[in-house]
Order: structure tokens, then C-alpha cells, then sequence
């Protein structure tokens, strides 16, 4: 397991030292360094305390309630950017290659190129893997084919339906046994699929349930799109919602992708692009996907954040800050150590300015934890300073997780949240908490299997 720590995660060291002399030197540095990060700890407590009491509200902290989350030796949160074991990945599939890659494949088997294309069609437009089903292909070599190019990737454990049946969670297994979901929501005028990234993940945030196992291990391109596809095989076989008034969902698909599943997708940032490629692709190569209607959601891996800047896909990219303060977002997200608030704005504004997408701000709204008014003021503020019109604010009522003792914001305090970045000028809107009654919150369903 690599931990990665970052200069202010390093405990203070001691040099090795020969002479008395340099011992009592260097011990003296160390304690003088020691009170110095303690004094500045306390003053931000009592800045964030004080606040909060000015307010009338309390300041509850993500370190002293819910559950326990992994701490390396330095006491600090463990952040993981790499699997726990050696890991491997599952046997490779058509949606992991482009049409040409394809073709090759298959040429090596004996098979002529515009088989590739033919298959393409079955899989990202009939959404099928079945031989039998393809008529098309050679009647004694289907089966083979079909092996060697859609192993079975994603097998349905768990399928759950709620909200009248506009939205369904599911939960699938892996070739390794690795369990992850995706949720499924039908909205006027479009459907979006919540994707899975990667088995677990290593961001470690105290209050997402997907963070408390850490991270088992990347998925695939292949593993991201087959949840598409088979989202779009369910709605096909009207899987999906109530009876439609015309009668067919044949015309319906995913035409909207979150990455806000199970995952950190920066962290795995190869195969969600190959992914991401693969459902702008036109048919058959790929999905036909707008590009637009593709979200990124990050905790702030900033140089991910830039090399997405430079990626030349407009996807819409999201950025998780929840708290607008370092001293905050230190405790909540273990990842702005390495990364601050503002180096995470700043990454985000610039990718409005080489892409004009407007950006998406996540705020999971915490009851006393980072609803205060006066972050909401800080947010408007750090937002404005950047510039108007780039960003708009999503905040969301907290999901708790189970055993949690974190709870979602009051309404009139989730109003008033609000209130401020409108008034100063900031969009906000609240976003709702679909498949809440089936563990809709990230990781909820595979943390209970
Ligand atoms: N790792 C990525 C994407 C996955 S999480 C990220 O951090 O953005 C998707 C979103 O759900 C993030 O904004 C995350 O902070 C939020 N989230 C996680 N647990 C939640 C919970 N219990 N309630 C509400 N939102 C939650």
C-alpha cells in the first residue's frame, strides 16, 4: 500500500545526531515546531468556535463523532492513491478499444475487420453480448467471438427501485468479487446514470460510506460503460419507470452520466478518459453521448484537474469543496492537505476559462458541521473573487451514512445557506436526494452486501 503524505501530513522529524550538543538542538527545534503547529491549531479552533457562537449555533467537528476513519501512524487521515495488494484488472473487452483496436483483434482470430463494426453495433446499440442473438456473425464461430470479446464484466446482485420507479440502484459484482453500484433516475426530458469509478476508494472523506473500506482496486473502461449499457438494456426492456404515454421506452437511454458514484475518477484518470472518449464516440464506436451531459466530480486532485483542463473533452466538471475554509476542508476532505481551498478554485476557475463550462460546486450541507452563514459569506466571496457567471453552487442535504451521528442541515438553515450566495450574486441550487429510502448515498448498498 503506498500512503502518500504531504509535507504538512510529515510529523516533525528529528535529524540523527552524533554530539549531545546537536541532540539537544534538534529536540529543542522539534518541541519549538510542535508548540508552533499546536498554538496555530488552536487559534483556528477558536476562529471556527467563535464564529459559530457569534452565530448562536455550535461548530461540530468531522473528527470527534461518526465513524472512525483509516489514520496512519502521524495520526492523520490515510489517504490512498494506489490499491492495498497487487491487483488485476479484468480480461479486456471490446468497449475497452477503439473501433481500429477492434478490427485488429479480431484480424488476429482470422476474422475480417468489418466484423468489429458489426459487433460494435450489438453491443453499443442493441446493448447485447448474446451469440445468439447475432445473426449476423458466422453461426460457428459466435460463441468464440463473443468470448473473447465481452467476457462477462458486470453481473446484477441487487436491483432496487424507488420514486414511483424513476429511479433504480443496482449493485454488481465483479470477475474479482469487487461489489459496486450505480443508480439509475429518470428526470423530464433526460436520464442520467451515476457511475462507478473505481472498487472502494482511498479519498477517506469521515462522511461518505464508500470511503470507509478504502480502495480495492481501479475499474476498467470497459467496467465504467458496460454500467451504461446495461442501464440502457433495462430501459429498453421498459425496466424503467411507469407505463409511458407512448406506449415504448425504445427511444429512451442514458443521456446523462455523473460520476458520483463509488470512486475518486482523477485518481483513475486513464481509464475514466478512455471511458469518457468512448461515450462521446459516435455509434458504433462509442455511445453518441454529448459530451455536456458528462459530469466529473472530484474531491480536488488538482493536477487531474488541470490535465482534464487540457484534455480538449467538454464535459462538465464538478469540484466537491464542502467547506470554504482550509481549517474545515483539512478535517472533512484528507485530501486538502495536499491540496488547499483555494488551489482547488483555482484549478476549477481555470478550467471554466479554457472550456467555458460552467463549473458545479458540491456542498453536502451538514447539520452545525459546515452550514454556518458565515461559510456561506466565505464561499460567495472566494467564488466572486474569481469572477461572476462561472460556477453555480449544488448544495446538498447530507445523506447519513449508517452509524453516523452526522445528520443533515435544518431546512430554515439550508434556506438561509441559500439566501447568502443568491443575494451575493452566486446560482445555487439545491439538489435533491433521489433514492434516499434505498441507500442512494454513495456506497451505502455495496458497505451493507
Ligand atoms: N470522489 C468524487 C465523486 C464521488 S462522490 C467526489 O468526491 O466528488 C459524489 C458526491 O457525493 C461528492 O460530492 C461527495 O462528497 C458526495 N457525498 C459523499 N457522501 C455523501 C453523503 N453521505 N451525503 C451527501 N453527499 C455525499
Amino acid at each position: 500500500m503506498e500512503v502518500m503524505t504531504s509535507p504538512e501530513m510529515t510529523p516533525v522529524t528529528v535529524p540523527a545526531a552524533t554530539a549531545p550538543d546537536a541532540d539537544e538542538a534538534a529536540s529543542r527545534r522539534a518541541a519549538q515546531a510542535a508548540a508552533q503547529a499546536a498554538a496555530q491549531g488552536a487559534q483556528q479552533m477558536r476562529i471556527s468556535e467563535s464564529r459559530a457562537k457569534a452565530e448562536g449555533r455550535a461548530q461540530v467537528r468531522p473528527t470527534a463523532e461518526g465513524w472512525k476513519q483509516a489514520m496512519g501512524d502521524d495520526g492523520r487521515p490515510q489517504l490512498q492513491f494506489t490499491a492495498k495488494a497487487r491487483v488485476s484488472q479484468p480480461p479486456v473487452h471490446l468497449a475497452d478499444l477503439t473501433l481500429d483496436e477492434r478490427a485488429a483483434k479480431l484480424k488476429e482470430m482470422g476474422l475480417p475487420g468489418f466484423r468489429a463494426k458489426q459487433l460494435s453495433v450489438h453491443y453499443f446499440q442493441h446493448y447485447t453480448t448474446d451469440p445468439e442473438a447475432m445473426s449476423d456473425l458466422p453461426k460457428d464461430r459466435r460463441a468464440e467471438i463473443a468470448e473473447v470479446m465481452f467476457p462477462k464484466l458486470l453481473t446484477e446482485v441487487k436491483r432496487l427501485t424507488t420514486d414511483n420507479g424513476d429511479t433504480v440502484k443496482f449493485l454488481w459484482r465483479l470477475f474479482d468479487g469487487s461489489l459496486v453500484e450505480s443508480v439509475l433516475m429518470r428526470y423530464p426530458g433526460r436520464v442520467t446514470l451515476c457511475v462507478s469509478s473505481q472498487c472502494g476508494c482511498g479519498m477517506n472523506c469521515p462522511f461518505c460510506a464508500t470511503g470507509q473500506a478504502g480502495l480495492t482496486r481501479n475499474m476498467s473502461a470497459a467496467e465504467i460503460l458496460d454500467q451504461i449499457v446495461q442501464a440502457n438494456r433495462v430501459i429498453a426492456e421498459g425496466g424503467l419507470g411507469g407505463k409511458r404515454r407512448d406506449g415504448g421506452h425504445d427511444a429512451e437511454r442514458v443521456s446523462n452520466i455523473v460520476f458520483m458514484g463509488m470512486g475518486e475518477p482523477l485518481a483513475n484518470y486513464k481509464r475514466v478518459m478512455n471511458a469518457v472518449h468512448r461515450m462521446v464516440d459516435e455509434a458504433p464506436e462509442g455511445l453518441g453521448m454529448s459530451a455536456r451531459g458528462i459530469t466529473i466530480s472530484t474531491v480536488g486532485l488538482v493536477p487531474g484537474i488541470k490535465k482534464l483542463t487540457e484534455e480538449g473533452v467538454p464535459v462538465t466538471f464538478a469540484l466537491s469543496l464542502h467547506a470554504p475554509d482550509d481549517e474545515l476542508r483539512d478535517e472533512m476532505i484528507p485530501v486538502n492537505s495536499r491540496w488547499k481551498v483555494d488551489e482547488a478554485l483555482d484549478a476549477a476557475h481555470a478550467y471554466y476559462v479554457k472550456t467555458g463550462r460552467r463549473v458545479s460546486i458540491e456542498y453536502a450541507l451538514i447539520k452545525d458541521m459546515n452550514d454556518h452563514g458565515w461559510r456561506a459569506d466565505m464561499l460567495a466571496r472566494k467564488l466572486n473573487a474569481r469572477g461572476r457567471g462561472w460556477v453555480h453552487v449544488n448544495p446538498i442535504p447530507l445523506n447519513p451514512t449508517p452509524g453516523s451521528v452526522w445528520t443533515s442541515s435544518e431546512p430554515d438553515v439550508t434556506a438561509e445557506f441559500i439566501d447568502r450566495l443568491e443575494s451575493a450574486g452566486v446560482p445555487t441550487t439545491l439538489r435533491d436526494t433521489r433514492g434516499k429510502e434505498i441507500d442512494g448515498a454513495c456506497g451505502q448498498l455495496a458497505a451493507t452486501e
